[in-house]
């Protein structure tokens, strides 16, 4: 059967790391990076965490001066196969401002050339799927979701009201799934999801960090031949920053937000730790993204986790701390 011949490949973990260059005005810092070479990076840590280098291994670095352009056609293959019927996952992840979003969607200014994976994704499908027309006919729809303190929202809601899904909040069936066949659809879809993410947030209690926000895409294919339907999903999410917040100054709701997001960022990592280890029990239950994703982490679902990291040098604490979460699941 021709559908399986596209389909043999097993699942697999990978694991990304990019470094965020300087920003303007901070041109006379040194960096924390010592120097990237193919996977490893090496890290020059201060002297309260025993002065010296510490280096990581990665299936791939990118360093401060590789362009969206890089980034994306390295993980191009990855994409692409959810049009075989693969599940994919990409996850990043890292301390707020270390270029998360960035990396994901862009900068604030979009240009051509500093689109992000999510926009790069998606018109790299509709160009795979027209030329594939002959063999196959394609359906894409995507679903944006947030995850707030366990809580999942809805962000494609013309009405102006953002639910929470329903009381069980699982799997999301009753998030709006909208269709989509350009790329130009895909941009306005995620202004709105955007425009509702803001809603409830105040300048300065910006929610977007404190949560998690994922863009699933839904892609069916039916060979025209046979008439056999194949079914890939694709979870592009952005993670809430995974600094950690100072117990002594956190109070009340501030508190909350963080101990849920550090309940969840350590979930996902011990599932993706249990799945990297082939560990035959794996803790999907502990938190609401991880069980929201189920079906698309472990099996044959194609897992990227892309930790983000800083290059200031008091960011260093978060850098280490972000490294060494990345290669408990290397
Ligand atoms: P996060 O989502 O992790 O909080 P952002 O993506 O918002 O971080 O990045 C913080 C700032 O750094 C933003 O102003 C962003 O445009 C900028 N930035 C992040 N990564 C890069 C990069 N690779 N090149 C240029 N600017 C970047
Ligand atoms: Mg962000």
């Amino acid at each position: 059967r021709a559908l399986k011949t596209y389909c043999t490949s097993s699942g697999s973990i990978r694991v990304y790391c990019r470094v965020r260059p300087f920003l303007s005005g901070q041109s006379n810092y040194l960096s924390t990076v010592d120097h990237i070479e193919d996977g490893n990076i090496t890290i020059n840590t201060p002297s309260k965490l025993g002065k010296g280098r510490k280096s990581f291994s990665f299936n791939k670095v990118f360093g401060p001066s590789a362009t969206q352009g890089e980034v994306f056609s390295d993980m191009q293959p990855l994409i692409r196969s959810v049009l075989d019927g693969y599940n994919v996952c990409i996850f990043a992840y890292g301390q707020t401002g270390s270029g998360k979003t960035y990396t994901m969607t862009g900068p604030k200014d979009l240009t051509e050339k500093s689109l992000g994976v999510n926009y790069r994704a998606l018109s790299d499908l509709f160009l795979l799927a027209e030329q594939r027309k002959d063999i196959f006919c394609y359906n894409v729809a995507v679903q944006m979701i947030e995850i707030y303190n366990e809580q999942v929202r809805d962000l494609l809601v013309t009405d102006g009201k953002i639910r929470n899904s329903s009381q069980t909040g699982l799997n999301v069936p009753d998030a709006n799934l909208v269709p989509v066949s350009s790329t130009s659809d895909v941009i306005e879809l995620m202004n709105l999801g955007q425009r509702n993410r803001a809603v409830g947030a105040t300048a300065l209690n910006d929610r977007s960090s404190r949560s998690h926000s994922c863009l699933t895409v839904h892609v069916q294919g039916r060979e025209l031949t046979s008439g056999a339907i194949l079914r890939g999903c694709m979870h592009l999410v952005d993670l809430a920053g995974s600094e950690r917040v100072d117990k002594s100054e956190a109070t009340g709701d501030r508190l909350k937000e963080a101990q849920h997001i550090n309940r969840s960022l350590s979930a996902l990592g011990d599932v993706i730790a249990s799945l990297a280890q082939k560990n035959p029990h794996v803790p999907y239950r502990n938190s609401k993204l991880t069980q929201l994703l189920q079906d698309s982490l472990g099996g044959q679902a194609k897992t990227l986790m892309f930790v983000h990291i800083s290059p200031e040098p008091d960011a260093v604490g978060e850098t280490i701390s972000t490294l060494k979460f990345a290669e408990r699941v290397a």
